[in-house]
């Protein structure tokens, strides 16, 4: 599936407060959803001698699609698809390894 594709079907199951105006929510729901990758990894740590599960792969698979969802919601707050985010971010992670600044500090690299 395409990144767009996947955004306007997500958008399609987005429901919400004033939706399309409305910035705080999917970012909230993308920390929760961040805590809960968080959370079954400190799991693993200490109910699996920190040895992943395949049954703790599939639940982080599952959580990593309600971050994209949510990471989704906010690119459609903001005015924003997708594509035009990888996009950017891969711009800036290239440019990065092109110059060797993939180590350091600063948004702005
Ligand atoms: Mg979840």
């Amino acid at each position: 599936m395409e990144l767009n594709e996947y955004q306007t079907k997500a958008s399609s199951t987005a429901i919400y407060p004033n939706k399309g105006n409305n910035l705080i929510y999917p970012v909230l729901g993308l920390c929760g959803e961040s805590g809960e990758v968080a959370e079954k990894v400190k799991k693993m740590i200490r109910d699996d001698n920190g040895i992943l599960s395949s049954e703790r792969r599939e639940a982080l698979k599952k959580e990593l699609g309600d971050i994209l969802w949510y990471v989704s919601a906010t690119a459609c707050e903001l005015n924003f698809t997708l594509d035009e985010i990888a996009q950017s971010n891969i711009d800036k992670l290239f440019k990065r390894k092109e110059e060797n600044k993939l180590k350091g500090n600063g948004d702005n690299r």
